[in-house]
């Protein structure tokens, strides 16, 4: 399925998803990189060595969710945009994901957007609460996009809506 469509099998996403007594905890790094490919700046670049080291180039990542803070290093250096943050506990209602993004126009914070999941259908509405972007990005901004928690594993893209202001 993953190797036709792009899309990862449920399989799939319960094998990198952290479990609920980690999420509620804060902020962490899901990583839905499901292929063997020779890549691994996600290793290289987080600060905490909570990626495991690779051995061989093409072995997939492997987080260790307790030494992971979430802090988002990992998602804008993946090259795949393989890498979300999910923040479960953001607040009562809402989940924050932050979403690795590269197409221009970049959204404006405060900005409410179609929320998408892994197969591009809307599945609800986000809020931008913040843009984070950087000399030192390149050129992926991370999203900070506020979500119903009850999505939280499932949003990992958005759309603007026509019309939609945006900077
Ligand atoms: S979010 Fe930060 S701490 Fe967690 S794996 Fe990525 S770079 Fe490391
Ligand atoms: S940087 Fe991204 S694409 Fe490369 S191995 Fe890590 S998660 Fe996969």
């Amino acid at each position: 399925m993953l190797r036709k469509t792009g899309v990862p099998t449920l399989d799939d996403i319960r094998s990198i998803t952290p479990e609920l007594e980690r999420l509620n905890r804060g902020p962490v790094a899901v990583i839905e990189c499901f292929q063997e490919i020779p890549c691994n700046p996600c290793y290289t670049k987080c600060p905490r060595g909570a990626i495991k080291e690779m051995i061989d180039i093409n072995e997939r990542p492997q987080i260790d969710y307790e030494i992971c803070n979430g802090c988002g290093i990992c998602a804008i250096a993946c090259p795949g945009l393989a890498i979300f943050i999910v923040d479960y506990n953001y607040s009562k209602d809402k989940a924050l994901i932050k979403i690795p993004y590269e197409f221009i126009p970049i959204p404006a914070e405060g900005l409410i957007v179609r929320a998408l999941n892994r197969e591009g259908v809307s599945i609800g509405d986000g809020k931008v609460v913040r843009v984070q972007t950087g000399k030192n990005q390149n050129r992926t901004s991370l999203i900070w996009l506020e979500v119903d928690k009850s999505l939280a594993m499932d949003v990992r893209n958005f759309k603007m809506e026509e019309g939609a202001y945006a900077r």
